[in-house]
């Protein structure tokens, strides 16, 4: 079967035509404006002799040209790549090599790397900047303005791959995950499904993350409902708080992070007006309980957790703003995710595959209903390794309630094994987290010759409050068990973490290491 190449995007231009696509840096874009000008990329692409099929890979930061660049790349039936801005150029060269792309669109804050970046990329045929060009560099612009903006209408074979998404590389190198229009629409009509905030012209999200990561998932379907999008260059707790008010945002995504630092701003200007704000979104790592009941206090009944992988249908679970209330007041479900969506088949496995009972803890095992299988994009190894009956094995670990709720209990990398027992980083996180002296923490094994693994803290105060290992230590005794204990307490600045916002605590565990060789 065949489709035409971003009809989707098309249809949603041609209902909304006029009102308020995306707003970047005080300049506003109609539904038509974006239309014209990722037809006018798609035609570019086109005109440069790439195959439908070719990847397109982005090194942009937030900007209009880095939603017209997926849109563009969808029309003109190239199959789109994001770079993360905050890898190195190896790292950069080895996704750019993995995908085989054609074609970099990259920003001018990325020149250097840029050029460093063809050196090692032979697939590469042709490079655009956004905002620069040189010699061997294409304009954009002056590509855009050369090309018609009438949609290309490309037909092409409907099992024709969007996208290859990588994931964040939490836990080691980034995957390539590879989506067909047809998964990728199955996974929008599974956002769909999972929507409850009726989602509409009158809405305005803020994108404060990412756009080419996981900070985008809501621009599909805010775009198709004819929202306004309106895009920050990154994270400002405080900017957020202003433009809540002035640009009456009714819609906010935030990572754990973010989230806390928006508790703190908040804390300190109580009269901000929030009076907009319908929901806000929350989630891509886990979200320590003392936060969401404080944003629960500050913000009201309109948090909604999401559970999400690159890897499948989004999202997986949702805690919706009512789940987190009971008999208005908080919920004893808050630190759970929440229930399967529509699209999903959830299970927690053992390690020989067999689904155990609610309340035990096991490996999160994935099903897709009515689409097929998670795919790698030339991974068969992977796919060999972590698929077993249709079923995903994600190597994250958690465990349902009788009521099937999913609570996320770590990654089965997190899990450390001291002394003969399964210590799971999340509690004891959750257990360190809970003094009020506590910013951040992340836990993690360390190997010890005699417990096979030791428990390690690593903890960042709130600002002007001291607190030593030894307080901490008999605070942890009160909550978990001795043998969950943090053997190990080190107090750091901050915790290392990726573009997504998640800790990679192969970095701390490393640095820890190599200190004390
Ligand atoms: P990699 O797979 O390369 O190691 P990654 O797993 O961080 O990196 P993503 O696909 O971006 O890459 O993230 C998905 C993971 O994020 C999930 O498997 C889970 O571990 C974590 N996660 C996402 N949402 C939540 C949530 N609501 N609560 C807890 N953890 C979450
Ligand atoms: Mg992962």
């Amino acid at each position: 079967s065949a489709r035409i190449a971003g009809h989707a995007l098309s249809w949603a231009a041609a209902q909304f035509r006029d009102r308020p696509a995306v707003v970047f840096r005080d300049r506003s874009y109609s539904y038509a404006q974006i239309e014209g000008r990722s037809n006018q990329l798609a035609n570019a692409l086109v005109g440069l002799g790439l195959a439908p099929g070719e990847r397109l890979a982005v090194l942009l930061d937030n900007s209009v040209q880095s939603i017209e660049s997926q849109f563009g790349a969808e029309k003109a039936a190239q199959v789109y790549v994001a770079l993360n801005a905050r890898h190195t150029v190896r790292e950069q060269a080895a996704i750019l090599n993995d995908a085989g792309a054609s074609v970099l669109i990259a920003g001018a804050d990325f020149q250097e790397s840029v050029q460093q970046v063809r050196l090692l990329v032979p697939s590469l045929r042709a490079v655009i900047g956004v905002g620069w060009h040189d010699a061997h560099v294409l304009d954009y612009d002056a590509l855009l303005a050369r090309a018609s903006d009438r949609a290309p209408g490309l037909r092409v074979p409907a099992d024709l791959l969007l996208r290859i998404a990588y994931t964040s590389g939490t836990t080691g190198q980034p995957k390539g995950v590879a989506y067909s229009i047809e998964r990728f629409e199955a996974r929008l009509a599974n956002h769909f499904g999972a929507m409850e905030y009726g989602l509409g012209v009158d809405d305005a999200m803020l994108h404060v993350g990412p756009l080419t990561h996981a900070a985008g998932v809501h621009l599909l379907p805010c775009y198709l409902r004819g929202a306004r999008n309106i895009v920050a260059d990154r994270f400002d707790p405080e900017q957020v708080l202003v433009q809540i008010a002035s640009d009456r945002i009714s819609q906010l995504m935030v990572v754990p992070t973010m989230l806390g630092r928006l508790l703190e701003t908040l804390a300190a200007t109580p009269a901000a007006d929030l009076s907009a704000l319908r929901r806000v979104h929350y989630g891509t790592a886990p979200t320590p309980a003392p936060m969401v009941h404080e944003a629960l206090e500050r913000l009201g009944p309109i948090l909604r957790q999401q559970y999400g992988m690159t890897e499948a249908v989004q999202p997986l679970c949702v805690l919706y703003p009512h789940e987190h209330l009971q008999d208005g007041r908080p919920s004893e479900r808050i630190g759970s995710c929440g229930r399967p969506t529509l699209n999903v088949g959830i299970t927690v496995r053992d390690a020989d595959g067999r689904p155990v009972p609610a309340g035990e803890v096991g490996e999160i095992a994935i099903a897709h209903r009515g689409i097929g299988e998670v795919a790698f994009w030339n991974r068969p190894d992977l796919e060999r390794e972590s698929i077993r009956d249709g079923w995903y094995y994600s190597g994250d670990l958690g465990r349902f309630d009788d009521e099937g709720f999913l609570y996320i209990v770590g990654r089965n990398k997190d899990m450390m094994i001291s002394g003969g027992f399964n210590v799971y980083a999340r509690e004891v996180e959750d257990a360190v987290q809970a003094h009020p002296a506590v910013a951040e923490v992340a836990v993690l094994g360390l190997p010890d010759a005699e417990w096979g693994e030791v428990v390690a803290a690593f903890v960042v105060r709130r600002p002007g409050q001291a607190i030593d290992a030894d307080l901490l230590s008999r605070h942890c005794a009160e909550l978990i068990a001795g043998y969950k204990k943090p053997r190990v307490i080190e107090f750091v600045d901050a915790l290392p973490r990726n573009h997504a916002g998640k800790v990679t605590k192969n970095d701390l565990r490393e640095v820890y290491l190599a200190r004390h060789a």
